[in-house]
């Protein structure tokens, strides 16, 4: 009878138009009709990525993209820095080491983000870094990296690329990649892009495009280079996620309908801060500081008294709302509520809603409405502008 109201940092919800629009019969990916929706759906998604490059298209999850990034541009033996701040930043690491990367890891305590200071101080004593990893989004914790500074640094400080997995943020946070200096940035389909699981993204600079020229890649499927000849004809070089294809054009289609990508920025960060206000008026921390707070998760930490798994069972089960735990060792410490894609400020309203139902419960002091009222008055003042 009820659905599942899914608040996870991905997968998340898909827009009804969204999953009309996949409901097209196929067609062959070698078509005139193919051409014409890859080449249509490319020129809208590079705003989202803030770049003039070309987008590839992957018929794969965020991993896969990660690993193209990191195959095409490095070789076995080769120094790289990866700055881990959480689960996903160690991803990073595995995949570097899994490929005989010779691995230099910045790592920060999870719930901080890596500063333009960090990276400084970290690449300064450095040699022959090939290219320096890092994850614009932390899911696991909820931190923004400042990508526009550590790029600046990069820049000053190295010949390195600089390798950005924008999986968790690309599509609700700003991306500017040409402005800023990113070398490559990848994104996934099924976080703030409002798809299901199966496509990922992929832009590459000029100055990645010459190194990944005289790179030896040992990767078939991922080598960019065969993506890219495809590109220009329009297509990819394998069967691609076709339905995926129709469902990312219709995505584009709702962003502009929003407005333009500058306000689905915008109610992100507004989701953001209605989340933060609703959870201090309850009494309930953060594992992150305001500075670099993600819009597009927020970590919450366990209420006082509460056994967080009971907790997040009895708001599935009773309220059929789905908050994501915690990672690593930040299981049964955190939970996560995702408010990315295909959320809206009256989602925040209703999951802060159910969640002091919840508290109520589990017999939690604090005021009733309180959470409600902090988040509703967030919105009121974002409407008064
Ligand atoms: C989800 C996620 C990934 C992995 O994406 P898959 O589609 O599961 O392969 C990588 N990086 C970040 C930051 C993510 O949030």
């Amino acid at each position: 009878m009820y659905e599942n109201i899914l608040r996870h940092p991905g997968p998340t919800p898909i827009p009804k138009k969204v999953q009309l629009a996949m409901n097209r019969d196929i067609f062959s990916h070698r078509s005139n009709e193919f051409i014409e929706l890859y080449r249509e759906t490319i020129e809208l998604v590079k705003p989202i990525f803030g770049t003039k490059q070309e987008i590839l298209l992957l018929p794969s999850g965020g991993t896969a993209a990660l690993e193209a990034a990191a195959v095409n541009t490095v070789s076995v033996g080769e120094d790289v820095v990866v700055i881990t701040v959480g689960a996903f930043g160690d991803y990073f690491v595995s995949i570097c080491e899994q490929h005989g990367f010779n691995v230099h890891k910045l790592e920060k305590q999870w719930g901080q983000a890596c500063t333009a200071e960090d990276l400084r101080a970290f690449i300064q004593p450095l040699q022959n870094i090939k290219a320096i990893f890092v994850t614009y989004n932390e899911t696991s914790t909820g931190i923004l990296n400042p990508i526009a500074q550590l790029a600046q640094v990069v820049r000053e400080e190295s010949e390195a690329l600089l390798i950005v997995d924008g999986v968790s943020c690309v599509g609700g946070a700003p991306a500017e990649m040409d402005a800023w200096g990113v070398d490559i940035l990848v994104t996934g389909s099924q976080k703030a892009m409002m798809l299901p699981p199966g496509l990922s993204l992929v832009s590459v600079s000029d100055r990645a495009w010459q190194v990944i020229e005289e790179n030896k890649t040992p990767s078939y499927y991922l080598n960019l280079l065969s993506y890219r000849s495809w590109a220009e004809k329009g297509m990819t070089p394998n069967t691609p996620a076709v339905t995926l294809i129709y469902g990312l054009h219709e995505v584009c289609k709702l962003i502009e309908e929003e407005g333009g990508f500058a306000k689905t920025i915008a109610r992100h960060e507004l989701m953001k801060n209605m989340v933060r206000s609703a959870m201090t008026a309850l009494g309930i921390g953060l594992l992150t500081a305001d500075d670099y707070a993600s819009p597009t998760i927020t970590a919450i930490l366990t209420p006082e008294g509460i056994a967080l798994g009971d907790f997040l069972t009895h708001l599935k089960q009773h309220y059929h709302v789905d908050f994501a735990g915690g990672l690593g060792h930040l299981q049964g410490q955190i939970f996560r509520f995702g408010h990315m894609g295909y959320c809206f400020p009256s989602d925040v309203l209703q999951a802060v809603s159910l969640m002091e139902a919840a508290l109520q419960d589990f017999s939690y002091a604090f005021e009733p409405g309180a959470g409600v009222r902090a988040a509703h008055e967030v919105f009121l003042a974002a409407q008064r502008k």
